[in-house]
């Protein structure tokens, strides 16, 4: 190779080792920045513009890192701001992140344990220490895999593995089939359904009561016109917790049901099985321990950068039947039950070495480190909802169940609370000081706050509130002003 070619330098350690001296210090003074309040939270652009700067910094700005950088930081929404309080994405811990770097350069395959023997072995650490938190037994196993959306849809092609009546996988579909799930469940949930072919019909959807949880008295009616219909009912998937409002289904329920009717029982975990490390709230996931298999995104309430989620069963044999299809390149027997060939049981076929992530945060702090995090910002959440409930002009949605906390701003005189609060999120949005989120219930808008950052105190959120209100009368005045005179 010549000294001087770019595919030298592309590999040149010392070049690397200076490049990552200066990443690493731009991580460092943003984390600083962030944490101190320094910086806003979001420096809103619009889409256009957003295009245009960057169409011009390609086409015109030669390439220095430190200033890619720097600009990269200043333009992305800061999730360590204590006024981040928007979407239920992890606020990461530095040295998981360090891991995604690892897992980066040194590029294990994981799926076959040839090319991945440390994230392997590591994968089937994490996954059986953690299955005992569901109320698991030994069987229990499980994947790591890139996203809740997946892990959900490869628990459900479990289930249809396990449960129908004909082989799917061999013949395709000759009857139909569905799962049954809650109105509010994440809307990931019905697209598996979808893309395993089964339609709209596929999903039969529970209505949910006046706390969004699912109304499992009815579960005994929609299964029996399930099958007046000639429809299979295979699954029923509980929410814990839902989205938009963190609500937790009756997951005993549910599973006393699904036992009744030999159905497998999923658990969408995503955000609120967490809640399992905290001796606190974990009666929120009473029953957890009857589902067949719970979805648990690392990257939601576990610290640790996206994507990384868990698929746990509690029978970890199962795990084996969801994708029969032989590859013979990779191994000889897709019936063998080997653990360490992982692309066996994960839809990927390479695949990230998520286990480093999730391990070094178990050995370097501890399972402590979850149950103080959970706890602390479950905690936030219902202190939250006191102060709204205490401040006159707001209304809060329902009670939360966890860090999920919807309200919104309704003072009597203002007739029009749909427009009031979406022009309020979107100035405010634009502002970039606080990021808080917008979400419909029942047809009606409500502002809504995922409490993820272990630095955000009540007083931010005393200030949200005011920031709000002074949003709001502004925008009353302005509201009155046009309709007067039109
Ligand atoms: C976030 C979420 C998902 C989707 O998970 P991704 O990791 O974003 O794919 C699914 N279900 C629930 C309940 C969620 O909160």
């Amino acid at each position: 190779m010549n000294k001087n070619s770019s595919l030298e330098q592309a590999f040149n350690p010392q070049l690397f080792e200076y490049q990552a001296e200066q990443v690493v210090q731009a991580l460092m003074s943003y984390l600083q920045s962030a944490q101190s309040e320094a910086i806003i939270t979001n420096d809103y652009q619009s889409p256009e513009d957003s295009l245009a700067y960057w169409q011009k910094h390609f086409d015109h700005t030669p390439f220095d890192l430190k200033h890619f950088l720097q600009t990269v930081l200043d333009r992305s929404m800061h999730l360590h701001h204590p006024k981040y309080v928007g979407h239920q994405v992890g606020v990461v811990a530095p040295l998981s992140a360090l891991m995604s770097l690892v897992s980066s350069l040194l590029n294990n395959g994981m799926a076959v344990y040839e090319v991945g023997q440390v994230s392997s072995t590591l994968e089937r650490i994490v996954i059986k220490e953690l299955a005992p938190y569901f109320g698991y037994g030994e069987q229990a196993d499980g994947v790591l895999t890139s996203g809740g959306t997946l892990g959900n849809l490869t628990a459900l092609l479990t289930a249809r593995a396990c449960k129908a009546k004909e082989s799917v996988w061999e013949n395709g579909h000759t009857h139909k089939l569905a799962i049954i799930v809650s109105e509010e469940a994440h809307y990931c949930v019905d697209r598996a359904v979808r893309t395993m072919g089964w339609g709209e019909e596929g999903a039969i959807k529970v209505p949910t009561d006046d706390r969004f949880r699912m109304r499992t008295e009815l579960l005994e009616s929609l299964l029996q016109e399930a099958q007046r219909k000639g429809i299979q009912v295979i699954a029923i998937v509980g929410s814990a917790c839902t989205t938009s409002t963190g609500t937790f289904d009756d997951l005993k329920a549910i599973g006393a049901f699904c036992q009744a009717h030999d159905l497998w029982f999923h658990v969408d975990g995503a955000h609120g099985a967490a809640a399992v490390f905290s001796p606190d709230y974990q009666k929120l996931v009473d029953g957890i321990e009857m589902a067949d298999s719970v979805v648990m995104d690392f990257h939601k309430m576990l610290l640790t950068p996206a994507l990384t989620t868990g698929v746990f069963y509690k029978d970890g044999k199962h795990a084996y039947r969801t994708f029969h299809q032989k590859a013979h390149y990779l191994w000889n027997n897709q019936e063998e039950t080997e653990w360490f060939n992982y692309g066996k049981r994960t839809f990927e076929c390479t695949k990230l070495m998520m286990s480093l992530k999730v391990y070094a945060i178990m050995k370097a702090y501890g399972i402590s480190l979850w149950e103080e995090y959970v706890t602390q910002m479950f905690d936030l959440g219902k202190e939250f909802a006191q102060l709204i409930r205490r401040t006159p002009n707001f209304e809060l949605a329902i009670e939360p169940d966890c860090n999920i906390v919807c309200f919104r701003y309704a003072p009597k005189e203002v007739e029009d609370l749909e427009l009031l609060n979406n022009q309020i999120h979107q100035r405010l949005y634009e502002k970039g000081d606080f990021y808080f989120v917008k979400t419909k219930l029942r047809g009606n808008t409500y502002l809504r706050t995922t409490l993820m950052n272990p630095s955000t105190r009540l007083s931010h959120l005393q200030e949200l509130l005011e920031q709000i209100e002074e949003e709001g009368i502004k925008l009353t005045q302005t509201i009155e002003r046009y309709s007067s005179i039109s």
